[in-house]
């Protein structure tokens, strides 16, 4: 792209604002700037990358926010090999080793159905159920009435195809921590659309499962022989030398620190379409360092700030207030990280791996934590050789209040739940602690009013697009996609523009 000349670029001489530094809005921001847009992303805060957010400090270095991603999507493979960010890709060591805790102890999550079986996670009954699901899941089983499948809770569906107890000791621990949920709350169609849509088409989630694994494979090795390359990565989750704030920070450098303006707070944004020029609409009220001011002559803008924030700025419209009351109140899910290192000597039983997640059932054996990842188990750079770095998850829609605790009592229950799961012993030798009041957006049954309120700005607003983990999946590749789709909306939008001006 960098290398076609400026007439090639459909958007050369447009101009985009990006309101939101996050993945979604600097992915955005950076391919619309390969096409020739010109770009200016304006942040609130006084950092860039959002809920990416990495830290370095006395010989370790650790994530308050996203700790891995995924490149199941074609967007974020695009965009890792155009960044040249290849190199600085970390896999962590073990991965596949992920534990959920039973009786208050870790066991192994098996990752095939040998291991299930082996496995003590389950009762017999309940991997009976498993191995039964595809005969007992035809497709005439599947729930008759839509409004039936639109509106089920994750709990439920699973509940139906597995038994409560998949529920209380796989899903609730899964989706704790993918978004500090629950599965009551979480609606099936929005969280898992994958699979909800697997029942829809086969009845059987694990046979629709295997059939659609089994023709993506087959796809892919066509794939494979057009690029060598893609085809010899590892699977799975990962994160970059640095942290996850490396990606944030290489989309930046590939920006320019002109097209970024730092904590410049978007209040306001007005659209004044004269009937004159189809372009340069747009303009923003930025409030700075206490100063407020005007940038104006944007042809379109790409809004990436949470739902709860965008509620707060007032729109205009041809001159006319766009109220924003359309837009419901999304449930937002508190929670508390916290970095802890003990001396390797004083850790008992160290777990090799991913993580240990804790069902709330655990709750009962007296463990508070969502579940720990073993950072520095899985990249041993980021703390000294001699020191175990945990990465601890307090809050969420079952602990919500305890998110808010004090350092103090975070610090007491992580050394506590530690102390029983790991054989830690003593005091960490080093803490901290990051509060996300918003950490993740809620995808629960109010969620078709989110994507309607989405959908009716869009609409009404020529040149208005909305992107980020408000739409689509809360994952970092998913909002690096989000963005991605919005920016080649942008485009195909800019040309449509220029396209009517020229007649
Ligand atoms: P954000 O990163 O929230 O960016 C929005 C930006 O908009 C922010 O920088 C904000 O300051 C700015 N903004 C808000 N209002 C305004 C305004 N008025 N004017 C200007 N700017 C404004 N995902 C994974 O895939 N793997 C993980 O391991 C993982 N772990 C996570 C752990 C935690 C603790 C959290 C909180 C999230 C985690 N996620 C994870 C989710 C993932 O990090 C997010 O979904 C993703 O980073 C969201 O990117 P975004 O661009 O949509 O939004």
């Amino acid at each position: 792209v960098s290398a076609a000349s400026s007439e090639d670029k459909p958007g050369s001489g447009k101009r985009v604002a990006i309101v939101g530094s996050g993945v979604s809005g600097l992915a955005a921001a950076y391919k619309l700037k390969s096409h020739g847009v010109d770009v200016k992303v304006f942040e609130s805060e006084g950092r860039i990358g959002g809920r990416l957010r990495s830290i370095s400090r006395n010989d370790l270095i650790w994530d308050e926010g996203a700790n891995t991603m995924t490149e199941s999507e074609a967007d974020v493979q695009n965009l890792l090999d155009d960044l040249d960010l290849r190199e600085k890709q970390q896999y962590p060591l073990s991965q596949h080793k992920r534990y959920i805790v039973r009786n208050g102890m870790p066991v192994l999550i098996p990752t095939n159905p040998i291991g299930l079986i082996q496995s003590s996670i389950l009762s017999t009954q309940s991997k009976i159920r498993i191995i039964l699901e595809p005969f007992l899941w035809k497709k005439k089983n599947a729930p008759e009435r839509p409004e039936d499948c639109a509106h089920e809770s994750v709990g439920r569906f699973f509940e139906r195809h597995f038994g409560r107890e998949v529920v209380d000791y796989l899903i609730d621990p899964f989706v704790a921590g993918t978004s500090a949920a629950d599965p009551e709350s979480l609606s099936m169609q929005h969280y898992f659309p994958e699979l909800w849509n697997l029942e829809q088409r086969f009845g059987s989630i694990i046979a629709g499962g295997i059939q659609s694994q089994f023709s993506a494979r087959k796809e892919k090795r066509g794939d494979i022989r057009g690029s060598p390359e893609k085809g010899k990565r590892p699977l799975g989750s990962f994160s970059f030398e640095g942290g996850m704030q490396t990606l944030a920070n290489r989309l930046c450098e590939k920006l320019g620190k002109d097209n970024l303006k730092l904590q410049s707070k978007v209040l306001s944004l007005c659209y004044s379409h004269d009937g004159k020029t189809s372009s340069e609409n747009w303009s923003l009220v930025v409030a700075s360092d206490k100063r407020h001011s005007r940038e104006s002559s944007f042809d379109a803008v790409i809004m990436t700030a949470p739902l709860s924030n965008v509620k707060e700025m007032k729109i205009t419209r041809r001159g006319i207030p766009f109220p924003l009351n359309f837009i419901p109140e999304v449930i937002y899910m508190p929670l508390s990280v916290i970095i802890t290192t003990f001396k390797k000597e004083n850790v008992k039983r160290p777990l090799e791996g991913f993580g240990v997640l804790v069902p709330s059932k655990e709750q009962n054996s007296g463990l508070r934590t969502l579940g720990t990842l073993f950072s520095s188990v899985m990249f041993p750079d980021r703390a000294p050789r001699d020191i175990y770095l945990y990465t601890t998850f307090i809050g969420g829609s079952r602990n919500s209040e305890l998110a808010k605790a004090s350092m103090d009592e975070l610090k007491k229950i992580v050394t506590s739940d530690l102390n029983m799961l790991l054989g830690a012993e003593g005091e960490p030798t080093f803490v901290n602690h990051y509060y996300w009041s918003k950490g993740f957006p809620l995808y629960g049954q109010n969620y078709e009013s989110v994507l309607k309120a989405i959908k009716k700005m869009e609409e009404e607003l020529p040149g208005f697009f909305y992107a980020g983990n408000h739409k689509g999946g809360i994952s970092v590749g998913k909002a690096i996609s989000s963005g991605c789709q919005a920016a080649d909306l942008v485009i195909s939008y800019l040309n449509s523009a220029s396209g009517e001006k020229g007649h």
